[in-house]
């Protein structure tokens, strides 16, 4: 229902610029024709469609804006106004810039570079920005979708404007936000009294503490690994969440990456041998005159988010294997550092890998099906990484397995030095007792 009306509506806006774009286009007739009659239709037909576009245009509940090269508004319908606070007859003539001011959530005026309109004079290709501020007529700050597009109209790429269309969005993110702190609050308050039952569950399956049979003890191996799963739930409820929000904690500093990548296989060595599974570290190693270097991967991040990132990798990797090997790789050019986790598992289709990284996806087959998972896990590894502007992506062959890649922007050894040496300089920030993730 929602789709056709979005279709429907989609298809009145471009019926709407259409029209707009020809009436825009049309050259101003010839005075000097000879021919009278000919000169009176055309202005009449020409009447005819400004009065169409009008009354679409006034007629669409999207703001629908059209400047010219010159960037002065030329088009602005009556939504716009209702959006922005202008009335269409003070806004055309005008430059976008002082009509439309875009900011960001704090308030702070877009630059030239995140302007959708000025973006779209400097790509020459359509611009969406779903995240983005307008500051009314009366310094109301909105919450606004845009959508620009370029009009070349000479046939030779030229830029002859910019038709945009947007929309007061401010409902939708409110009720976004409030979904997002209502799970939140709800996985933070879970989490607590799931980590006592699974404390206590613990005491009672410990031998030391308590005696039970084996038909109780049985049960109760079963009630505690499904707490634990309840708690990894909750858990990553409350990352996503926190992630989605900009609330993640992060601590960045300069990580040494072979360090911390062999020690994080030293620690999850033992879960993928414990599956019959041969675990390897393939460090990516310079040879100088006869003896091999390891060379010093620098980054700048937090060590316990890359932490989560690889383990991540790496349980799934050895859930989603029954035999063969696993390689956690490092690796690196003078611009990235390179992580990779490879797997001899099940692979993953060709047409989910665009979604894999994507909130709550899960590959549906007999596998996922029978293993337990919330399909959160990669997101939230999607999101760390682009805390630190990196990358991670898949490749994968069904029946051959999958390797997921990080890459991170390297950092060269001075300028590690440097930061250090920053960071010895500087006291400690104190304790953030609100990050608990
Ligand atoms: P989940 O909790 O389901 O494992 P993730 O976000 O970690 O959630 O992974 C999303 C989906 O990607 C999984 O459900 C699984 O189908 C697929 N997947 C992830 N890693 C692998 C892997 N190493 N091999 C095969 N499939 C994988």
């Amino acid at each position: 229902m929602t789709q056709t009306i979005i279709i429907a509506s989609t298809i009145f806006v471009l019926t709407a610029i259409v029209v707009m774009v020809v009436t825009f286009t049309k050259k101003p007739y010839d005075k000097t024709a000879k021919h009278g009659g000919k000169v009176a239709a055309l202005a009449s037909n020409l009447k005819i469609e400004q009065l169409k576009t009008d009354i679409i245009l006034s007629a669409i509940n999207d703001g629908v804006i059209l400047v010219d090269a010159n960037g002065t508004i030329y088009l602005f319908n009556e939504a716009a106004g209702n959006i922005c606070g202008w009335s269409t007859n003070d806004a055309i003539g005008l430059n976008h810039h002082s009509v439309l001011e875009f900011v960001d959530e704090k308030g702070v005026a877009y630059d030239s570079g995140q302007n959708p309109f000025d973006k779209v004079f400097v790509s020459g290709t359509p611009v969406h920005d779903n995240s983005a501020y307008l500051k009314t007529h009366a310094g109301k700050i909105i919450s606004v979708y845009v959508s620009a597009s370029p009009l070349t109209l000479d046939g030779q790429g030229k830029i002859s404007g910019v038709i945009a269309i947007f929309r007061d969005v401010s409902e939708e993110r409110q009720a976004e936000k409030q979904r997002a702190e209502f799970i939140s609050t709800a996985s933070h308050e879970m989490r607590t009294p799931v980590a006592a039952i699974e404390g206590y569950l613990a005491l009672a399956l410990n031998e030391k503490v308590a005696t039970i049979d084996q038909k109780a003890r049985d049960y109760l191996v079963k009630a505690h690994e499904s707490t634990q799963s309840l708690g990894k739930l909750f858990q990553d409820l409350l990352t996503a969440a926190k992630s989605e929000d900009g609330r993640l904690s992060n601590h960045p500093t300069v990580v040494e990456c072979n360090k911390l990548v062999s020690d994080i296989v030293s620690g999850v060595r033992f879960a993928a041998e414990k599956k019959g599974l041969i675990m390897n570290f393939d460090l990516g190693a310079g040879a100088m005159g006869d003896k091999v270097v390891s060379p010093l991967y620098y980054v700048f991040a937090d060590p316990e988010r890359l932490r989560e990132v690889i383990t991540n990798l790496f349980d799934n990797a050895v859930k989603y294997t029954d035999k063969g090997s696993i390689t956690i790789g490092l690796t690196g050019d003078d611009k990235f550092v390179q992580i990779r986790v490879t797997d001899t598992g099940q692979g993953i289709p060709k047409e989910d890998l665009p979604h894999l990284f994507q909130k709550f996806y899960r590959v549906d087959n007999s596998a996922t099906r029978t293993i337990g998972g919330t399909g959160l896990g990669l997101f939230i590894c999607r999101k760390i990484v682009e805390l630190y502007s990196g990358r991670v992506w898949v490749e994968s062959e069904v029946g051959k397995g999958s390797t997921f890649y990080i890459n991170i922007a390297r950092l060269t050894q001075a300028k590690a030095n440097q930061l250090l040496e920053a960071e010895k300089n500087t006291a400690p920030p104190p304790p953030n007792p609100v990050e608990t993730v």
